[in-house]
């Protein structure tokens, strides 16, 4: 197959400028272009030659290559032009060179095949919120919510778009100073779509789709936290007449715990125990995201001490690491005392018995703020 030469294919002088090239090239790949020619094998050849054409004269080091070998230079290893091999095909042209149509046909790139497309139209997406409680945030969990998404009703049928023919947007030639100009519009007939509907069952809206409950299983990874957003893809509302659907987005909430608070990684809770205990040391069962421990309270334990389970936390949404539990022991005075009982203290105060005696090691509110932030 002879090739003819490029600049004589886009129609310009050898000492062109790049400016000159690319006119050039636009005025052909606007005359030439599939839309203008449907079906056109000759036009389609032409179109595929002047962007061949292009491709290497508007790249001055292939070009300079060009100059000196000529279509030698063009071929095999080390050589350019090698996506040519076989042709482009329609998509490469317009992957590469499909800002060349600017404004005018800017739209070109969308898809090639049998003929121009309008680009896929995607479903709107829907969001939900799911309250989860602390355990499920640690642990991950799955949850299966009821959603009441837009389906394509069945029966449901659409046509190509009359005033489009399908194109999605509308096109318009002015006649302009600088010559033909051609604009083009979101058509109004399909907003874009392309199609309208043809038959639309009872109960469906103008773009074939009905509303119905669906099931969703959503999984929830381990360490999910207040306000992550989690998208469940294709389970928002379908798209009118064949899009993508869309995606279903769920935004985590956090359950309040009953005992337990939380502080970043960190968990808080407030247990009481009562004089009696705090004097002699006991064991208390209590509630952690990974189940009930117990703890040891020691004898004589001061009411506002903290303990600290490490690694009881929530993991760290860094990635490593988890945070910890403080469990606040409160010593619970006595509100109600028996007369036996009230004998009994009364004693030990005549007595001078179980006096506060602070060793002065005791740690401040001031001290146990502090060790919580180291
Ligand atoms: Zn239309």
């Amino acid at each position: 197959m002879s090739k003819r030469d490029y600049y004589e294919v886009l129609g310009v002088a050898k000492s062109a400028t790049a400016d000159e090239i690319k006119k050039a090239y636009r005025k052909l790949a606007i005359q030439y272009h599939p839309d203008k020619n449907p079906g056109d094998k000759e036009a389609e050849e032409k179109f595929k030659e002047a962007a061949e054409a292009y491709e290497v004269l508007s790249d001055s080091n292939k070009r300079a290559r060009y100059d000196q070998f000529g279509h030698a230079g063009t071929q095999g290893a080390g050589g350019f032009g090698g996506g040519f091999g076989g042709g482009m095909s329609m998509e490469d042209i317009f992957a590469q060179f499909g800002d060349i149509f600017g404004g005018g046909f800017g739209g070109f790139g969308g898809g090639f095949g049998g003929g121009r497309r309008p680009q896929q139209v995607k479903g709107s997406n829907l969001r939900v919120r799911i309250k989860l409680n602390l355990e499920e945030m640690v642990s991950g969990t799955q949850k299966t919510i009821k959603v009441k998404r837009m389906k394509a009703a069945a029966g449901a049928t659409s046509k190509t778009c009359p005033t489009c023919n399908g194109n999605g947007v509308q096109i318009k030639v002015m006649n302009t100073m600088f010559g033909q100009m051609q604009t083009q519009t979101e058509c109004g007939t399909c907003h874009g779509l392309g199609k309208v509907a043809d038959h639309i069952p009872a109960g469906a809206n103008a773009q074939g789709l009905i509303k119905e409950d669906e099931e969703v299983a959503i999984n929830i990874p381990a360490g999910a936290r207040e306000g992550i957003q989690l998208s469940v893809r294709g389970k928002g509302n379908d798209a009118p007449f064949g899009g993508i659907p869309g995606d279903l987005l769920v935004v985590i909430e956090e359950e309040e715990h009953p005992e337990i608070k939380r502080e970043n990684d960190n968990l808080h809770q407030e247990i009481y125990i009562s004089f009696a205990e705090a004097a002699l040391g006991t064991s208390k069962e209590i509630s952690t995201v990974s189940g009930r421990v117990k703890i040891k309270i020691d004898a004589g334990t001061q009411s506002g001490k903290i303990l600290r389970l490490a690694g009881k936390g929530l993991p760290s949404l860094e990635g490593y690491g988890k945070g910890d539990m403080f469990v606040h022991i409160n010593v619970w005075t006595p509100q109600k005392l028996s007369p036996e009982q009230k004998a009994f203290f009364e004693k030990q105060i005549q007595d001078g018995e179980m006096q506060a005696e602070p060793s002065g090691k005791e740690k401040t509110f001031f001290d146990k703020v502090k060790d919580l932030f180291s």
